[in-house]
């Protein structure tokens, strides 16, 4: 149980971070979500986590492209809540093209959102977590941390890139009772894949039916989606007092892709 312990979940009003940010929650932590999105549906969902699992929840609209602003979301958390115990790095964003193609600023965009925000928001958390002596950083990384796709240049590249982050700040704080783990998703059924489809479509001209059955299940031995709550239900499991031995390690839940 998480009771009187407090979470941030970056990138946490859609998809896998809103799974985990409410899985937390029914863990009795409080939590702060993050992200974009219509600010009548976010307020829905924030009231929503304390109506239905008695916690606290706040949301921050710190873009994660934005040193500063990550940072000052770690110390409103802290602010708020006494503490940042739970350090959920999840926020990323997916762009599909050829190298020589590749948008300069996208490939900007994707290091800064999908690997660098998690070293500010570490950063930002760890002197609080050391102080405490208990700590749980989980950040989503993907398949795609382990093995590539053409087309995903910069995903690839910051995904692989959160891997050894990962590794580094677990041998950092080892001895201070703060874990460090990724967890590696396959393909989830989520905005962020459902969005990709078009321009996947575009890049190797093929139809919509094809992407989902010859590019994105293709790699799946499982020929299942993952769901954002087995990926939650990782994230829990690495908060627990069983998962205190487990540092540095990524977890794939891809079903059997890097297997093959
Ligand atoms: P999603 O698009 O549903 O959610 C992404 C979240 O990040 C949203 O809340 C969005 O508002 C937020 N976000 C985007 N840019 C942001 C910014 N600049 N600042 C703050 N928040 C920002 O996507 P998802 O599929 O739930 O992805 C979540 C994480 O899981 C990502 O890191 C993604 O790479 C990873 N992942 C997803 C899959 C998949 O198949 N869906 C597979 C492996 C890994």
């Amino acid at each position: 149980t998480l009771t009187q312990k407090s979470a941030v979940v970056t990138g946490s009003t859609s998809g896998i971070g809103l799974a985990i940010a409410r899985a937390l929650a029914r863990e009795g932590a409080n939590v702060v979500l993050n992200g974009f999105g219509q600010p009548d549906e976010i307020e829905r969902e924030r009231a929503g986590i304390e109506s239905e699992f008695g916690v606290k929840a706040l949301y921050s609209a710190a873009d994660m492209s934005k040193p500063e602003a990550i940072a000052g979301m770690i110390a409103e958390a802290e602010a708020a809540f006494g503490a940042v115990d739970v350090l959920v790095n999840n926020a990323g964003i997916q762009f599909v093209s050829a190298i020589e193609d590749f948008p300069v600023e996208k490939w900007d965009q994707i290091i800064a959102i999908n690997l660098s925000s998690a070293f500010h928001a570490m950063r930002a958390a760890i002197p609080g977590m050391k102080k405490r002596g208990w700590g749980r950083i989980i950040n989503t990384a993907s398949a795609h941390s382990l093995v590539a796709s053409p087309f995903k240049s910069a995903y690839v590249s910051a995904k692989h890139g959160i891997a050894g982050l990962t590794k580094t700040a677990a041998l950092e704080l080892a001895t201070h009772k703060i874990t460090v783990n990724c967890i590696s998703p396959g393909y989830v059924w989520t905005p962020l894949v459902e969005k990709q489809i078009p321009d996947t479509m575009k890049a190797r001209g093929l139809t919509k039916e094809q992407v989902i059955h010859d590019v994105l299940l293709a790699a799946q031995p499982t020929k299942e989606f993952v769901t954002v709550d087995q990926v939650a239900a990782i994230a829990v499991f690495l908060c627990s007092d069983a998962a205190s031995q487990i540092t540095g390690t990524n977890l794939s839940v891809d079903g059997g892709w890097t297997a093959a």
